[in-house]
């Protein structure tokens, strides 16, 4: 027997990520394949970069797409920026803060963890008392936008304690990009990285990262040599950087970064700005619609992510059994609970080009049937009309 080509169901993508890929992105990725040094690629390289900076709200240098998954962007600014023996603080208020300190580890630094409660924002006081007690660390490190559990932080004032204790702040903005506020200039973030799968709506596999010039110098004055030959930025901008002449380092995933670039086409057209109030007037009208079912957000609400809303599994309620049938009903994945928060929340998902009035409403109507069905103690047949309200107040 031969195997045949593959074809993947149509869902809709209302999970932690990756988000719904437009037709628009999918057929950039389909044009053909050229040399990655082919005059033609370079100069979409460095469309791509300006597009970057555009998004990131920086006018850093060094800011491109590394190639492959936000987690390698994540790495990338630990193995680059901490040297053996560097005392990193690191933020924890879910499961991604915890994987900051596993690469701290595996480069050889302290990490000095504190933590907060999963499903609250990062404390900028415990940060500021924990510089207090530790003078000799030279890195902060957080998440913006805690994807396991739906809370943002205020990277503002993080970056601005870190600073006053003569810190380099490290930013996880992997889902916060493009969905919410960020500005990697304006708030002075010395190091940041992020993920295309989120609310860039591209498919999954780049991360997008830029470097401020203190960081740049402090990588620049390091006494060991990076210990990943992939990820040495010393290495990697010899075929991203500057204007001079590109020298091979890996073949880049060609295909790939055209569907960024047409990703972050749309952003500039829509404006960035306008992409951050879609997220967040669809979530509203989501919020209308689960409450007025009486399910219950995990995050407070000055605390809570637009474009990810974890919401608590009712009592009683089996949680895979109403994922199960989402996808097999409607092919509308949401996210499970992760970590410590397994089996008790629901990760719903208004990434990118998936946060649409559209969608709201079919995630809406899909849940009131199933939660229905099973039993669970809700609201029937209020959630769509109340998130209808909210869309055209
Ligand atoms: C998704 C995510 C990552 C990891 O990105 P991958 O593309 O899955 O490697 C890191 N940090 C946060 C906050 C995320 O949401």
């Amino acid at each position: 027997m031969t195997t045949k080509s593959f074809h993947p169901p149509q869902r809709i993508l209302l999970g932690p990520g990756p988000s719904d890929v437009s037709a628009r992105v999918l057929a950039a990725m389909a044009r053909p394949t050229i040399g990655h040094l082919d005059p033609a690629f370079v100069a979409m390289m460095d469309e791509l970069k300006t597009l970057l900076r555009y998004a990131f709200r920086t006018e850093n240098e060094l800011t491109m797409p590394v190639s492959a998954p936000g987690s390698a962007g994540m790495e990338t600014c630990f193995v680059n920026l901490v040297e053996p023996g560097d005392k990193v603080i690191v933020c924890q208020n879910g499961v991604f803060g915890g994987r900051m300190r596993e690469n701290v580890e595996r480069c050889g630094g302290v990490a000095v963890m504190v933590q907060d409660d999963w499903g609250r924002a990062v404390d900028p006081n415990k940060l500021e008392d924990a510089l207090k007690a530790n003078r000799d660390a030279r890195l902060v490190a957080f998440v913006q936008a805690e994807t396991s559990t739906g809370a943002v932080s205020d990277a503002r004032r993080l970056v601005e304690v870190a600073h006053r204790y003569d810190c380099l702040a490290i930013v996880d903005a992997v889902t916060s990009l493009g969905g919410s506020p960020l500005e990697v200039d304006g708030w002075g973030i010395d190091a940041v990285y992020s993920g295309t799968q989120k609310c860039l709506s591209c498919t999954p596999g780049l991360a997008p990262v830029s470097f401020g010039a203190r960081a740049r110098d402090r990588i620049k004055g390091r006494k060991a040599p990076v210990q990943s030959w992939f990820l040495d930025l010393n290495l990697v901008t010899g075929y991203w950087g500057g204007t001079s002449r590109r020298t091979y380092h890996h073949t880049a995933p060609i295909n790939a970064l055209y569907g960024l670039h047409e990703a972050l086409v749309m952003l500039q057209e829509e404006g960035l700005e306008n992409a951050w109030s879609r997220h967040r007037r669809n979530h509203l009208a989501l919020r209308a619609g689960l409450e007025s079912m009486g399910l219950r957000f995990v995050v407070p609400e000055e605390e809570r992510l637009p474009q990810l809303n974890a919401i608590r599994v009712p009592e009683g309620v089996d949680d895979a059994a109403v994922r199960g049938a989402l996808l097999k009903d409607y092919g509308l994945e949401i996210g499970a609970g992760l970590g410590a928060m397994a089996g008790q929340v629901w990760r719903i998902g208004l990434m990118g080009y998936a946060s649409n009035a559209r969608n709201v409403l079919c995630a809406l109507a899909a849940l009131d049937d199933v939660l229905g069905r099973l039993g669970a103690p809700i609201e029937r047949g209020v959630a769509v009309h109340a998130a209808q309200r909210t869309l055209t107040a």
